[in-house]
């Protein structure tokens, strides 16, 4: 089996400090602890930022000065993953512009509209998503194809199917948000079932089912998520105090199951990222 890349997405559009003191939502808390996952053994970081008051922003500004203190670290060779929607009333030139002018190797690409936790839409328009592969096959940037529904894979072989999206294509199943796919062991095979040949992927469920498919994730060859945007307790009841903690609780069960982590170097080369100077 492939090793196992562990994404780290230590911030997300909406927990605060009022749901847990632990979730960095400054550029430079979420640097830290950027750093501080890598250290752990994460090879890629989905980035959000918020405003200073922290409500889900996609504000250009905090975008660079949060990755340039990640790239600051000289040491650390992460892959950067930022995020296309840091919340949902957005414009598209700034869901587009942080990757364009920052130029990560992976920004998130929601493959599809979808009523979220029946309170309002998260508007993913079928122009838009053209717009927004292009822009990332212009940029050289990977799309991370953020999959929260069947009919959002079948977008994404569409899109395949018109050019937009180049194979080797990457997915992200985000299982059990209301009004999205919820977080069974029965639907988690059946999107695998429906990948397209030689798509890699990866998978993670918000709420209680968040350990089952990670552990059916690490057992089927696929990679993992973790982190606060998912999950913000380690057990029931029990704030994780870092997102260290969740790529550890990672690394253990990799370890048993006799499965290694990958480096970020070798992510790249799982994920076939085009590398700066190619
Ligand atoms: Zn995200």
């Amino acid at each position: 089996m492939e090793k196992l890349i562990i994404t780290v997405a230590p911030t997300g559009a909406w927990p605060t400090k009022k749901d847990t003191p632990y979730v960095p939502t400054t550029p430079q808390e979420i640097a830290d602890e950027v750093y501080k996952c890598w250290k752990a053994g994460a090879s890629i970081a989905h980035i959000h930022v918020r405003e200073d008051d922290e409500s889900p922003s996609m504000n250009f500004e905090k975008f660079k000065e949060t990755v340039t203190l990640i790239r600051d670290r000289r040491d650390c060779d992460i892959i950067l993953n930022l995020t296309t929607s840091g919340g949902l009333t957005l414009i598209d030139e700034e869901r587009i512009r942080p990757f364009v002018e920052l130029k990560p190797e992976m920004a998130s690409f929601d493959a599809g509209t979808m009523n979220w936790q029946h309170r309002t839409v998260f508007e993913n328009r079928p122009d838009f998503l053209e717009k927004l592969a292009q822009a990332q096959k212009d940029n050289n940037v990977k799309p991370e194809l953020e999959i929260f529904d069947a009919g959002m894979l079948y977008n994404t072989l569409y899109l395949k199917e018109k050019g937009f999206l180049e194979p080797p294509l990457h997915y992200q199943f985000c299982l059990g948000v209301p009004g999205g796919i919820a977080a069974t062991v029965e639907n988690f095979m059946y999107l695998k079932s429906i990948l397209p040949e030689g798509a890699t992927f990866s998978a993670f469920a918000i709420g209680k089912m968040h350990l089952t498919i990670l552990f059916m994730t690490i057992i089927t060859g696929g990679h993992v998520r973790v982190g606060m945007e998912d999950n913000v307790y380690l057990a029931k009841g029990v704030l994780a105090k870092s997102n260290v903690e969740f790529v550890e609780r990672v690394k253990r069960i990799a370890k048993e199951f006799q499965r290694e982590i990958a480096t970020p170097a070798e992510a790249r080369k799982i994920l076939v990222l085009k590398m700066e100077d190619s």
